[in-house]
């Protein structure tokens, strides 16, 4: 305890860097060409904790101008005390959305912080149910081709991956017959024995995701997340009362009261929940919790470096999501990242916290826009 005990946090700083994608990518309902990081460091005597969040620049002004302040001076110990006094900080700017980025981004960090005081890694300081969690390949964008998507999930299933995961619903649900020969493709090209989840992203109506849940049935498929807008907790309902394939979602739970409404609605079968969202290792921790009162199982949404050593420290967590977007850009910008073995991600217990560094000159093509 020697170097936790009495430590109080001396600095909260926040920077942003855009990392444009190596092509440009689109799923049911967004394209994008870029992905914006807000990344956050703490200190205290003589060590620095690290968290991020994927979103928007805004963020990081609001660690900088507001969260920093009511987070330094605080112990180093108490991070559910800083978690609680960020979430009440921002109630009446919106807790949700931006404001639930930037507290994650800072939460992550004086997890990280806290473990490295202690000189233990962030797992063990949670406490490990398991060694390793089992990663499902996932990008599979309406923007690639089909030579594109069968190279992708030859690379996830080559690293072991026992699931792969393709974005459906293209143009809003315009082009069903696309989204099947895709899912047709995903299919064959996976192979006997690995699993094919897709991802509409809200793009269909209620009746469409239905019609297009038995031919996704049909085609074996295992995973259908967010068939309509994840805000349609009924037609989440009534679909996954319908299909065989688990009906998912959570990816928008900017907080455990979020997570609590789609579990009360019964509108999942398997609850994601992304720990640079729904305010950090404490939030994520509880919406996990809340999960298994509900006996289900959760999924961690994208980050996957972050989101491994959170998915090892509860006993209902049933994967971790390998995402193209961040596993292309996260080594970019930190160093010490964790890599896919046999198909799972196994975090490094010789190196204190989550055992990664902000990179002191990120690679190119990032970009520092604050
Ligand atoms: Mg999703």
């Amino acid at each position: 305890m020697a170097g936790l005990r009495g430590a109080t946090i001396e600095e909260v700083v926040a920077q942003a860097w855009v990392v444009p994608t190596d092509e440009p990518e689109a799923d049911g309902t967004l394209t994008w060409d870029s992905t914006t990081v807000v990344l956050v460091e703490v200190k205290a005597a003589g060590q620095t904790g690290l968290g991020w969040t994927y979103g928007h620049a805004s963020a990081a002004h609001l660690v900088n101008d507001k969260l920093g302040d009511l987070v330094v001076g605080r112990e180093a110990a108490d991070v559910p005390a800083a978690n609680l006094a960020m979430v009440r900080a921002v109630r009446n700017m919106g807790r949700r959305g931006i404001a639930s980025t930037a507290i994650s981004a800072v939460d992550i960090a004086l997890w990280d912080l806290k473990a490295r005081l202690l000189d233990v890694p962030l797992a063990v300081l949670l406490g490990k149910v398991r060694d390793s969690i089992p990663a499902y390949g996932s990008g599979g964008f309406t923007t690639w081709d089909d030579a594109r998507l069968r190279e992708e999930i030859g690379g996830w299933t080559e690293a072991g991956m026992r699931a792969v995961k393709i974005k459906i619903g293209e143009d809003a649900g315009a082009n069903v017959a696309r989204d099947l020969h895709r899912t047709a493709l995903a299919t064959r090209t996976a192979g006997p024995g690995i699993e094919v989840f897709v991802d509409a992203n809200g793009g269909y109506s209620r009746g469409q995701a239905a019609r297009m849940g038995a031919a996704l049935d049909n085609l074996g498929v295992t995973w259908f997340e967010e068939p309509v807008t994840s805000d349609d907790l009924q037609g989440l309902h009534e679909l996954r009362t319908r299909l065989q394939c688990d009906v998912s979602t959570g990816e928008y739970a900017w907080c455990p009261e979020d997570a609590q409404r789609l579990i009360e609605a019964g509108a999942v079968d398997c609850l994601q929940a992304d720990v640079t969202r729904c305010e950090g290792v404490t939030g994520w921790l509880r919406v996990a919790a809340l999960a298994d009162a509900a006996a289900l199982d959760v999924s961690t949404h994208c980050a996957p470096q972050l989101s491994a050593h959170v998915a090892v420290a509860v006993p209902n967590a049933r994967h971790i999501e390998w995402f193209h977007d961040h596993v292309r850009l996260d080594p970019m910008l930190v160093e010490g990242t964790l890599d896919v073995v046999d198909g799972t991600v196994t975090p490094d217990l010789s190196r204190p916290g989550h055992g990664m560094r902000l990179r002191a000159k990120p690679a190119e093509p990032a970009r520092r826009v604050a």
